[in-house]
């Protein structure tokens, strides 16, 4: 029998409205088991592990990061995937983050949430659930059909490194324009098997060490030079640079020559773009050939989720400066795409 362990960490899906101060609270695991009948009547044996305390998931935090980690390592052997109940606001960070962390999974670990509590008549959480735990289980010839960190709302499948949550409002929370949904479910579940990972004879290494030694300058028309001072002066190790288009900025020489000296102290900047699909080519427009000469990483198409999420697990490795920035230019868990993005022509935005 398939064994599927449900880890419940908190988010929308089981939260009550407080009686007194009617905000929406989260609440103990039994609340979703009492709403959820038909989990008795899946095929599979389920365990549960709740977080406690259980969070929204604004409180998400790198040390949850690594207990969600080794909770996935100490039951990787006894269970054929994971599901991870997980508020929807940090949940494209988490998934980025485990994505990172599990090197060599060959099982599925499946973010999902909802936005409406499991206790809604109207609510979402039922179907994201139920769908969440058969992807979990879904095998093919003995081998788990999706062995990724992924997510899935609103009856769609994306690799978590590649998606983001867009929108507040809607049941369709997440996004992952630079990259295809991994599987549909409408009346059948279809998966699109060319571009899932694959990991056959991949064995589980957890890494467990991630730094926050990091910052993030947004770049803006009228950027003043005090506070591109004061973000890339600051004593952290790396810089998340957001940049315009294609990963364009000013080229005030008072930008560029504050650039030059945070990168020779040693400090690591890597490029993202603000536009959400397509990518960074650094040395395409002008106004980006200085950046690419000074040695500045390239984030391709990265998600800012990813981007945050990879420094923090390669600044908490024990690699060199320079190894930083090559890492940061490759595809360690399908992140990125450098040549042939598979489907921004095709993006609906
Ligand atoms: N604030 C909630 C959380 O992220 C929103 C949600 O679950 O959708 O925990």
């Amino acid at each position: 029998m398939t064994r599927i362990l449900i880890i419940y960490t908190g988010g929308t899906i089981g939260m009550v409205n407080d009686s007194t101060t009617g905000v929406l609270k989260p609440f103990d695991f039994n609340q979703i088991l009492e709403n959820v009948p038909e989990l008795s009547r899946l095929n599979y044996q389920i365990k549960i592990h709740s977080f406690d305390p259980i969070i929204d998931s604004s409180n998400m935090h790198p040390e949850i990061w690594v207990q969600l980690a080794e909770l996935i390592e100490d039951n990787y052997p006894s269970y054929d995937g994971f599901v991870i109940l997980h508020g929807s606001d940090t949940m494209a960070f988490t998934a980025s983050a485990l994505s990172f962390m599990l090197e060599g999974l060959n099982k599925p670990v499946v973010f999902t949430g909802s936005q409406l509590p499991i206790g809604e008549i109207r609510t979402d959480a039922k179907e994201n659930l139920i769908t969440a735990l058969e992807i979990a289980s879904a095998k093919k010839g003995g081998k788990a059909k999706v062995p990724e960190v992924c997510i899935y709302f609103d009856s769609q499948l994306f690799r978590g490194n590649r998606a983001f949550k867009y929108n507040s409002a809607k049941f369709e929370a997440f996004r992952s324009p630079n990259y295809p949904v991994l599987a549909e479910a409408g009346v059948h579940l279809s998966f699109n098997y060319a571009n899932i990972r694959k990991c056959d004879n991949c064995v589980l290494k957890v890494h467990k060490s991630l730094s926050n030694d990091i910052a993030v300058l947004k770049i803006y028309p009228g950027i003043s030079q005090q506070t591109v001072k004061a973000i890339l002066g600051s004593k952290v190790k790396a810089i998340i640079m957001e940049t315009f288009g294609a990963g364009n900025t000013p080229t005030d020489k008072w930008f560029l020559l504050l650039l030059e000296q945070a990168i020779k102290k040693g400090k690591i900047i890597l490029d993202i773009s603000q536009c959400k699909v397509g990518s960074v080519e650094l040395g395409r427009y002008e106004t980006s050939r200085e950046l690419k000469g000074m040695g500045i990483a390239s984030g391709y198409d990265m998600t800012f989720e990813a981007a945050v999420t990879k420094l923090m697990f390669l600044l908490g490795g024990s690699f060199s400066t320079e190894r930083i920035y090559e890492l940061l230019e490759t595809d360690l868990r399908g992140e990125l795409s450098k040549k042939n993005p598979t489907n921004w022509k095709k993006a609906v935005f």
